[in-house]
């Protein structure tokens, strides 16, 4: 069973995330602040974080920032208000997905079930042969993606995106069916979590990420993956814009 580290300084709300996870049938772990929690990320090697963004000495988006550098491990943030611009920011640092306190434990543990699922199991058959999109090569068995021949750092979510749109290149796909295939969401979501994701992941495969060759959106519907040696051409003006 997966293992899962939960990183809150208010012990009261740990004891109640420990409580929910463990009955869920996980091995929970607690640290009291971002120290704490970096050590046990190296130490414990945990399969999920649960992060809390008010913590003592560090903050929540600095141990985000600190664990993204060195881990690819997924990161489930507790945003204190439900402020859009926290949650935005979680994302830029690399946080899978957020929860917004006050949260309900049923839906904390739908959240991680979820992160967790979309994680593959090592048994499965997968093709040898990467996929090639451009200058990309995406290893399916090893999760890992190289442009131009250099991995790319990726975090689980960003490279689960780039995974579902590469295996149906020129679908185009609506943000909440996004949110239902590669986040595993059972009920509506914030489709903006789509767009920060697609942006982030934009800066790190794209030559140009403000004129996008590969990840695509089209305006009033959603984001497709084109593979340009399929349909070669130039970029017309509807690709340009951020978000469909
Ligand atoms: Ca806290």
């Amino acid at each position: 069973m997966a293992s899962i580290l939960v990183v809150e300084d208010e012990t009261a709300i740990a004891d109640i995330i420990r409580f929910n996870l463990e009955e869920a049938g996980y091995t929970v772990r607690v640290a009291a602040d971002g120290e704490q929690a970096l050590r046990e990320v190296e130490a414990a090697r945990p399969d999920l974080l649960v992060l809390d963004l008010m913590l003592p000495l560090v903050d929540g988006y600095a141990v985000c920032k600190a664990v993204r550098a060195r881990s690819g491990i997924p990161i489930l943030m507790l945003t204190a208000k439900d402020s859009e611009e926290d949650k935005v920011r979680g994302l830029e640092m690399g946080a899978d997905d957020y929860v917004t306190k006050p949260f309900s434990p049923r839906e904390l543990v739908a959240r991680v079930r979820a992160i967790l699922r979309r994680r593959r199991a090592p048994a499965e058959p997968l093709p040898d042969e990467p996929l090639r999109v451009g200058e990309l090569e995406i290893h399916m068995a090893r999760r890992e993606v190289l442009r131009d021949g250099r991995p790319v750092p990726l975090t689980a979510r960003e490279y689960e995106l780039l995974e579902y749109l590469a295996l149906r290149p020129g679908r185009l796909f609506q943000r909440d069916e996004l949110l239902r295939d590669v986040w595993g969401y059972e009920y509506p979501g914030d489709l903006r979590t789509v767009d920060v994701t697609v942006r982030r992941l934009r800066e790190k495969i794209e030559p140009d990420p403000s004129r996008p060759r590969y990840l695509l959106t089209r305006r009033g519907a959603g984001y497709m993956l084109q593979v340009p040696d399929q349909a070669p051409g130039p970029a017309p003006a509807e690709r340009l814009s951020e978000r469909p």
